[in-house]
């Protein structure tokens, strides 16, 4: 339901939090963050509200200075921490709203090649088809354009990736997606309000356009692939 992307300079987690609170006002049951921690995945996920995944964060921290963060809203599969966005295998994490539409022909056709599910989420097929582009050697980038043009439905995506520190890349097909830009840190979230306290330079991305964020770069691709200029506002940070 809401997304978040920091490609920052000093712990991310923390920050992931305070902007998924600017979200909460769209309704949720679950949440979590997913960071890197030298190069590696490292999650956390909790049922119910944002205090519960804060507390979790308390216990056990997560390290690193890139991540995603999401507030679930269930369409597919119980409001539990197992099916809590993001997902991930050992080489990409993804959060997801909205609703992939042949997620079960997708689903089967993997299970059929012997992929494993872990939940009862739409949004798993689109983990595990980035996933199996990258086992393939495929690159980050290269394994998102594969994929994108097989999901039908509305949605917006943000992916993080294993032993990628300076790369984040989201979707939007039907669902909103805004990118931030800032300084030496460049962001990505469901809308201007979940940005607000880190820049006041935000796009839109337009219907479906995807967008390669590093820290010190913007290229927003159009569905065609083509890198495309979208029009920068400045918000109100109310600061
Ligand atoms: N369809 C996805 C799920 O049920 C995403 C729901 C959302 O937008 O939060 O996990």
């Amino acid at each position: 339901c809401g997304i978040v992307g920091i490609l920052g300079t000093s712990l991310v987690a923390p920050q992931i939090v305070e902007a998924l609170k600017r979200l909460e006002y769209r309704g949720y049951d679950s949440a979590g963050v997913a960071t890197l921690n030298n190069g590696v995945i490292e999650r956390r996920r909790a049922e119910g509200k944002l205090r519960n995944l804060e507390a979790k964060l308390q216990e056990t921290p997560l390290a690193g200075s890139v991540g995603i963060g999401h507030t679930r809203w269930a369409t597919h599969g119980k409001p539990n921490e197992r099916n809590a966005h993001p997902h991930a295998t050992d080489k990409v994490a993804v959060v997801h709203n909205g609703i992939i539409e042949n997620f079960r022909e997708l689903k089967s056709e993997l299970e059929e090649q012997g992929v494993v599910f872990e939940t009862e989420t739409d949004t798993e097929v689109v983990l595990q088809l980035v996933s199996k582009e990258i086992s393939n050697g495929r690159k980050p980038v290269d394994a998102v354009a594969t994929v994108l043009p097989r999901l039908h439905g509305a949605f917006a995506l943000a992916f993080l990736f294993a032993g990628e520190d300076d790369l984040l890349i989201g979707a939007r097909h039907g669902a909103p997606l805004a990118v931030g830009y800032g300084e030496g840190e460049n962001y990505l979230g469901s809308d201007a309000l979940a940005l607000a306290p880190f820049t006041a330079n935000i796009a839109y991305l337009d219907e479906g356009d995807w967008v390669i964020v590093t820290r010190e770069s913007v290229d927003i691709r159009d569905a065609s692939g083509k890198s495309v200029d979208r029009q920068k506002y400045t918000i109100n940070t109310g600061s």
